[in-house]
């Protein structure tokens, strides 16, 4: 009960902030809100396509948004590399903001690159080592996929799942989402033999810049571009807090491996999966060769001071520019 009274008083909080900021960028004509001012901002973006459709993976923008978000940016702001923000070659009097996108889709070689390229704005990519797997699809896209064309209920390990308002969930209410983001790999790899009706659907192709995660070559081609570094995002994207700590290290060294041959250089940047890692993971990373670790939030109090973790802010494809940017001024939605 108390939690959800949290929940409703965030959400009624963040909405009244959002009126507020759109009312104040509107009819000021100062606009106070959004001035340059100190600070730091890692800005998390990760697939691009041409329309912005955000029902099929709710994490993508249109190129032609992406394209607004960084002109503003580059007028108003001090856009920076990752490297330089983090080993604090910055302006101190300015917002300093490094681009980033996890997953390695194709789109982000096709469509964001030449955005990037154009303006001279440096991104780091940071892909998985799905290449170096079974499967052509990262398990959250081949869930999402799954859950929009298929109807009937499945079975996910022993449990049964029925479709409600679009979303798989089991008898107890909870999604197969959830299911699969606090479960290790042994569970989530079940995905992609639950839904049999999937293979094979027109749909796939026609979806295609939603799923569909660079080659090998393109890897390596995005990588030599002088506007875009390759980072390493987990072997299977799995969620690392829910594996044994030998087993996270494991696929973590297997991932490395499969980078750094593929790149010929060493990778000495991680951006943990679905943002979850552990304390000791931290170490073991660091350990392995990681000295810049990226999260989306920090999940333990003495990451903040920790120099080897930085948190990232995620874009918000459901909000307008002025309330984005009054985000990356804030760190905070
Ligand atoms: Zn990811």
């Amino acid at each position: 009960m108390t939690n959800s009274f949290y929940t409703i008083y965030k959400k009624t909080g963040y909405h009244i902030r959002r009126i507020g900021i759109d009312m104040t960028s509107r009819f000021l004509r100062n606009n106070w809100l959004l001035n340059d001012r100190p600070g730091k901002c890692i800005l998390l973006y990760h697939g691009i396509d041409l329309i912005g459709q955000t029902s099929i993976n709710s994490r993508f923008i249109s190129a032609q948004l992406f394209a607004q978000q960084l002109d503003f940016l580059q007028k108003h702001y001090h856009l920076v590399s990752l490297s330089d923000l983090v080993s604090d070659k910055i302006d101190p009097d300015r917002m300093n903001i490094a681009i980033v996108f996890d997953d390695g889709y194709r789109n982000n070689l096709q469509l964001a690159l030449p955005i990037l390229e154009k303006r001279q704005i440096h991104a780091t990519f940071f892909v998985t080592a799905i290449n170096h797997t079974q499967y052509s699809m990262l398990w959250a896209d081949y869930l999402d996929l799954a859950s929009n064309l298929s109807h009937a209920k499945i079975t996910v390990g022993g449990d049964e799942y029925n479709k409600k308002n679009g979303v798989y969930k089991n008898v107890h209410g909870v999604s197969l989402k959830t299911m699969c983001k606090t479960h290790d790999w042994s569970f989530k790899k079940k995905i992609y033999t639950s839904f049999p009706k999937i293979e094979g659907l027109s749909q796939l192709e026609e979806w295609e810049i939603y799923w569909k995660t660079l080659s090998d070559e393109e890897i390596i081609k995005l990588d030599k571009s002088k506007y875009a570094s390759v980072e390493l995002h987990g072997y299977y994207h799995e969620n690392l807090d829910v594996c044994s700590h030998t087993e996270a290290v494991r696929l973590i060294t297997m991932a490395k491996h499969y980078l750094e041959n593929l790149l010929q250089r060493e990778v000495q940047s991680i951006a943990f999966p679905d943002g979850a890692y552990t304390r000791d993971l931290i170490q073991s990373c660091f350990e392995m060769g990681f000295k810049k670790q990226y999260a989306v939030d920090y999940l333990f109090p003495e990451d903040k001071t920790d120099p080897r973790i930085h948190s990232r802010l995620t874009i918000n494809p459901f909000t307008n520019l002025s309330h984005q940017v009054w985000a990356i001024l804030n760190n905070k939605y």
